[in-house]
């Protein structure tokens, strides 16, 4: 079900990672090898996040959207959202401090990537040191549109889950009272509210989950609820699997430097040297650095840096015992 793909590093061609190997994210669209019971083909969409430097005040980097918007309608884009100029799903979120004035863009289609032409004549334009990519199969039930397709973005954040919440409407509005209640004790009131589920870009379990998570990246730093992107994803992972213990819960979430994701249930490979960092659902070629993710596992990366760690042990809220 879904497979995706993250890239930090030097400046690369955005459409050219969408393509990159004989076994590219495009190519595991119509004939991916590890599925894992998900799905047979990714065909209901596709989406590709890029960031941007620009000047670090919110009206710069909005400028900078807007036109880079302009320029993208004027060669067929069907959809770009800037982070900062967003008024749609989680573009309140704010920053995550370092590295402010990095802006994020996405293009989306919900058409099988394999059909989409601005794949080889206009990603390959844009320029990017980070990129977020991630082409759908649709979980039964679900709606095929844009809106569903990750990656969703927010602030500087874009996120995409390769999986399925099972009962996903339950599930999501009881994960956010949990979060609620612990983030309650821990000292932050109304952190979480159920009515936050409504600003869901679309009827998804996925939609749904970045809701939560856009809250937990609010408080998520030293001294936060949370103490980093990483411990926000595994909490967000763990506490969905106390409802439905057959979650399936690959997340992939970038700010632009750095990459975070966790495994559960489905494949993920990394490969990071000194100028890169790569995550991916499935290794795109047969470099033999492509180091296979063990399940149940929150990831780091950024460029000469891989951390693995439990999900047990980093989904703990911050001062918990
Ligand atoms: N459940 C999500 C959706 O329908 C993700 C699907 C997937 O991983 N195949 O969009």
């Amino acid at each position: 079900m879904c497979r995706h793909l993250g890239y930090v590093g030097s400046e690369t061609a955005v459409g050219e990672l969408l393509t990159r190997g004989p076994h590219s994210l495009r190519t595991q669209a119509w004939a991916p090898r590890e599925m894992r019971g998900g799905g047979t083909i990714n065909a209901d969409g596709f989406g590709v996040a890029w960031w941007r430097v620009v000047e670090a005040t919110s009206s710069a980097a909005a400028d900078t959207a807007a036109v880079e918007a302009a320029a993208n309608d004027r060669a067929g884009a069907q959809d770009l959202t800037a982070g900062r100029g967003d008024t749609s799903g989680r573009g309140g979120v704010p920053d995550s401090g370092a590295g402010a004035g990095l802006v994020v863009s996405r293009y989306r289609n919900s058409d099988p990537i394999w059909t989409d032409p601005a794949v080889e004549e206009v990603l390959p334009q844009l320029k990017s040191g980070a990129v977020l990519a991630s082409i759908r199969s649709a979980t039964v039930g679900m709606p095929v549109e844009r809106a569903a397709c990750a990656p969703f973005v927010g602030g500087r954040w874009a996120f995409s889950h390769n999986g399925v919440v099972p009962q996903w409407r339950r599930v999501v509005t009881a994960v956010s009272a949990d979060l609620d209640t612990a983030a309650t004790q821990w000292g932050a009131t109304r952190l979480f509210q159920t009515a936050h589920l409504l600003e869901a870009e679309s009827a998804t379990d996925s939609a749904a989950l970045w809701v939560l998570l856009g809250d937990l990246l609010d408080s998520a730093g030293p001294g936060g609820f949370v103490a980093s992107p990483g411990a926000a994803l595994a909490l967000l992972a763990t506490t969905v699997l106390q409802h439905v213990a057959d979650a399936r819960l690959n997340f992939l979430l970038g700010d632009g430097e750095q990459l975070w994701a966790t495994t559960v249930h489905h494949a993920l490979s990394a490969l990071v040297t000194e100028e890169f960092a790569i995550l991916s659902s499935e290794p795109y070629d047969d470099d033999p650095r492509w180091q296979p993710i063990p399940d149940r596992c929150v990831i780091t990366a950024r460029p000469g840096h891989l951390s693995v760690e439990p999900l047990a042990r980093a989904g703990a809220p911050a001062g918990a015992p």
